[in-house]
């Protein structure tokens, strides 16, 4: 993929139109819809496909993987309610366009990815575009254990259960937002550590995943 870093105002416009087709369908953080107004998601895409680049679905990257949607995007990222300074992992750094949102949105990130080209390509684009996180190749189901504990884990793959490895690397008050369920859907879901062992779950909407796959996963 021939990646090319200019910004027209057309796809200016497009992004503002996304933006309010997002506020449309429900999303209320003004700090995520602001995040998705900033970040160049047209930057992911060879020039060919800027056109998709703004609308609202999932598209290709390479490696059989995908950048979600951004409504999906948006949707994970409100539920994580970031904070200046939250330390966050991010399990599936693909091509990194979820990254730069969490960043926008102040966030201090840990990405990781199973996937080598897309950790490299990734680990080098974000930097090259103003986007500084800790880039990891490897198996995110286990998370970072040298890193941990996490104020917030997003996970951007569709897992079969809630690893409980990564339960155990968030803060107290910390929150982990993981679609689970089976090959085909998986239903969003928020784990909220209330205290060292006790945790509080939230069961959401029906969204499709490409699969996690790991120790933990798939
Ligand atoms: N957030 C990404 C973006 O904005 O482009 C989209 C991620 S894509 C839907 C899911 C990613 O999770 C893929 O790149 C896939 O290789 C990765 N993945 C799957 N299982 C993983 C694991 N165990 N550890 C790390 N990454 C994993």
């Amino acid at each position: 993929m021939a990646f090319k870093f200019v910004d027209n105002y057309r796809e200016q416009g497009a992004r503002k139109k996304l933006v309010e087709e997002l506020r449309k369908k429900g999303i209320e953080s003004k700090e995520v819809l602001a995040a998705i107004g900033r970040v160049k998601r047209h930057y992911f895409f060879d020039e060919t496909f800027w056109a998709q680049a703004y609308l609202d679905k999932a598209f290709p990257i390479g490696e059989g993987q995908t950048i979600s949607n951004p409504y999906t995007v948006a949707y994970q990222s409100e539920l994580l309610h970031i904070k200046k300074g939250d330390k966050v992992l991010e399990i599936g750094t693909g091509c990194g366009y979820q990254t730069c949102i969490l960043l926008e949105l102040g966030a201090k990130v840990f990405t990781i990815e199973r996937q080598q080209k897309l950790y490299e390509r990734t680990s080098k684009v974000l930097p090259h575009i103003g986007y500084k996180a800790n880039f990891f190749l490897g198996d995110g189901s286990k998370g970072i254990k040298e890193h941990a504990p996490f104020d917030k884990i997003i996970v951007t793959a569709g897992a079969p259960l809630v690893p409980q490895i990564l339960l155990r690397q968030l803060k107290i008050g910390g929150v982990l937002v993981i679609p689970v369920g089976d090959e085909k859907e998986q239903k969003m879901v928020t784990v909220i550590r209330v205290s060292e062992n006790d945790f509080d779950k939230i069961v959401l909407d029906t969204f499709r995943f490409v699969p996690l796959l790991g120790d933990q996963a798939w």
